[in-house]
């Protein structure tokens, strides 16, 4: 948290800063524009590579960063920042779950960069490393999630670290707030929809338009894959299909959930 009382006529130095991502999240952030400026009283705005031409790197109270680590100038930079910064925030499903370049854990590393760069710079310039969230490497102090992460979400968690209030992190699945929305749940439609698994706090948003919640926001620690795997298959739906959806963001996730799964397996066994 952002403690107000010692410096209270500074400003808190706020900084955004980018590994590998698609710059999404940074977008939903420039975008929240009225908001934004209504902050610029409280925050100094002091790095923003995207979008200033002088961007500072030292003394952040708080640094947004967005993307995952996928080469080693992700992990310098990443190490770098962290040690520069009272507060990290991971920005997005890249830094906070690893989302969809974390498929390369369940493909071939070679075929991947044959189908990115045809044929892959010799001198491994890019020196890829297979993508990771941010967690994997810094400590995280607060996520906002999703992809992009909801603009309202951003400056609600900015408007908390400048009154010096810790934000509350969102702890129930998307189907609590679908069914506040009285939405008709697109399971019993035939449609597929991760919302039981999945971290909620995005007011619902895609099965409140029709689309199944494919998990933007990462699996609930408590999530339990085995029985949503069930439950989906027995409503009819193809196996490859479950798993393909289940990955789409989260293949890390869904990997360590898997592991998890047989460990405990295991030690059921062990003990009978
Ligand atoms: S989380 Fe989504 S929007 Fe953000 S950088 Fe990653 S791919 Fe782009
Ligand atoms: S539509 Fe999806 S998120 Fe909504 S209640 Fe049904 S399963 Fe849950
Ligand atoms: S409903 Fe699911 S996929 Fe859609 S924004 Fe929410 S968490 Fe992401």
């Amino acid at each position: 948290m952002v403690k107000k009382t010692e410096k209270k006529s500074r400003k808190i130095r706020v900084g955004v800063q980018s590994i590998t991502g698609c710059a999404g999240c940074q977008l939903s952030l420039y975008f929240v524009e009225d908001a934004l400026l209504e902050l610029l009283d409280k925050i100094d705005l002091v790095a923003a590579p995207m979008i200033k031409g002088r961007n500072e790197e030292e003394d952040y109270d708080v640094l947004f960063v967005e993307g995952s680590v996928s080469s080693k100038d992700d992990l310098d930079n990443l190490l770098r920042w962290r040690k520069k910064t009272k507060l990290l925030i991971a920005l997005g499903a890249c830094a906070s779950h690893g989302c969809m370049q974390s498929m390369k854990h369940v493909m071939n590393q070679e075929e991947v960069e044959r189908a990115v760069y045809n044929k892959f710079p010799s001198d491994k310039r890019l020196k890829p490393i297979t993508d990771v969230p941010i967690h994997k490497y810094v400590k995280v102090d607060f996520y906002i999630p999703g992809c992009p992460p909801s603009k309202e979400e951003i400056v609600q968690v900015l408007k908390l670290l400048v009154q010096g209030v810790q934000p509350r992190v969102y702890d129930k699945p998307v189907c609590h707030e679908c069914s506040l929305k009285e939405n008709y749940c697109l399971l019993d439609q035939g449609i597929e929809c991760l919302g039981p698994l999945v971290n909620g706090g995005c007011r619902a948003l895609c099965p409140s338009y029709n689309h199944p919640c494919t998990g933007c926001r990462g699996f609930l620690d408590d999530a339990n894959l085995e029985s949503g795997k069930q439950l989906l298959r027995d409503k009819g739906f193809d196996p490859d299909m479950i798993i393909k959806r289940m990955t789409k963001y989260n293949t890390l996730q869904f990997l360590e959930f898997e592991t998890r799964g047989k460990k405990s397996n295991e030690e059921g066994e062990g003990r009978g």
